[in-house]
């Protein structure tokens, strides 16, 4: 008879990890359902478990992500007071760690020995598996982190962070559920259930935002874009646009596309709590998607078995993509003559709009190629 022996993991547990998610995941399996059977929520706590979970949700995606570790837009100190104590409250490690690790996931995304939570290390392991054990992939070194280094508020927070972490999860919610006469259904509703449903909310990103979607910005790397994801994640969903334009202020590139952490941050720059968001030039991303047709209909080619059929798709193909490089030419021309004009004196406005209307008319040209590729990949090979 063979005997099975269990190899222990040669990656010791990462204890503080541990007994948070299973404290908060057993706790959820059984105080709430008791409390739910034996007392009344009130509605008060209820309310305060939804504005709690965007509040926490937002301040990852909004000032862990796309604040701190990518800095896609600069914040006033009431908003970035407000993303330190909320940001503690999902309870994710501090900006300086999260941070640090995230910049690490976009430098070696999908690699197995250096990504943090490489998704080609399987879906639970990107999910939540890669912070149980102390992995060598998910080692801490904020040699990548020395503008955070240097942030007061950030290096605050990760000084206190299980004192903060702890009042905002239990303090707070137990503070606001005495006002109004409900302290265990606030703790129970807008601490435990919120706290655990955010951690999913946001672990997807790093699961299923790299494993089911489109990929309409890039194959390089396994990050998807799916409208159903970015529901459950603040918006975060459009995680391939995102890896190739990590410093967007957006992710749902697209006015329709559901993306509250954009909204958050467009809004907020109005009344001017938020300012200097970045965007990529609505050329690049064109010429990203025109890029992926090109490389969809090369690929096409190569199975279409009719001769003469191939001839003319092939042909075509030829013309569309000299079309393209053209485009892409003219556009770094642009580039240029802008830089001069921005350097020159003299420049009037009109010269300004005049670029601005060249600009405008070769992001045109790309738009309608792109329907013209659609097309050229919609007929029969
Ligand atoms: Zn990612
Ligand atoms: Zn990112």
């Amino acid at each position: 008879m063979t005997q099975v022996s269990r190899v222990p993991s040669p990656h010791p547990l990462n204890w503080p990890a541990v007994l948070m998610f299973s404290l908060s995941t057993v706790g959820l399996l059984t105080l709430f359902p008791w409390y739910a059977w034996t007392h009344d929520f009130s509605a008060g706590a209820w309310i305060a478990g939804f504005v709690f979970l965007y509040a926490s949700g937002l301040s990852i995606t909004g000032g862990y992500h796309r604040l701190w570790a990518h800095r896609a837009y600069e914040a006033h100190w009431s908003l970035r007071l407000f993303y330190m104590l909320f940001g503690a409250m999902a309870f994710q490690n501090s900006i300086l760690i999260w941070a640090s690790m995230h910049r690490v996931h976009h430098r070696h995304v999908d690699d197995v020995d250096h990504d943090p939570y490489s998704i080609k290390r399987g879906f639970w392991f990107a999910h939540v598996g890669w912070m149980i054990r102390d992995y060598p992939s998910a080692k801490l070194d904020f040699s990548n982190a020395q503008d955070l280094q240097q942030d007061k508020l950030v290096m605050f927070q990760h000084r206190y962070y299980l004192v903060i972490a702890l009042l905002m999860n239990i303090g707070l919610p137990a503070l606001v559920g005495a006002l109004c006469g409900d302290v265990w259904g606030f703790l129970l509703v807008a601490g435990l259930l919120r706290l655990v449903v955010n951690h999913h909310f946001t672990f997807l990103i790093n699961s299923l935002a790299h494993y089911w979607g489109r990929r309409p910005y890039t194959v390089a790397n396994t990050a998807r874009d799916n409208d159903l994801i970015a529901l459950f994640t603040y918006g975060e969903g459009y995680h391939n646009f995102h890896h190739l334009f990590q410093w967007d202020y957006r992710n749902g590139v697209r006015w329709w596309q559901f993306d509250p952490t954009k909204w958050l941050i467009a809004s907020l720059s109005w009344v001017g709590i938020t300012r200097s968001l970045k965007r990529v030039p609505e050329f690049k991303i064109q010429r990203a998607m025109l890029q992926r047709q090109f490389d969809a209909l090369h690929a096409r080619l190569g199975c279409c078995e009719n001769p003469s059929r191939l001839a003319v798709l092939q042909q075509q193909f030829e013309r569309e993509l000299e079309s393209f490089k053209s485009t892409v030419n003219a556009w770094s021309q642009l580039q240029a003559e802008r830089l001069e004009l921005a350097r020159s004196k003299l420049a009037d406005q009109w010269a300004h709009s005049e670029m601005r209307h060249r600009i405008y008319l070769l992001e045109e040209s790309l738009r309608l190629q792109r329907q013209r590729m659609q097309a050229l990949q919609w007929q029969p090979a």
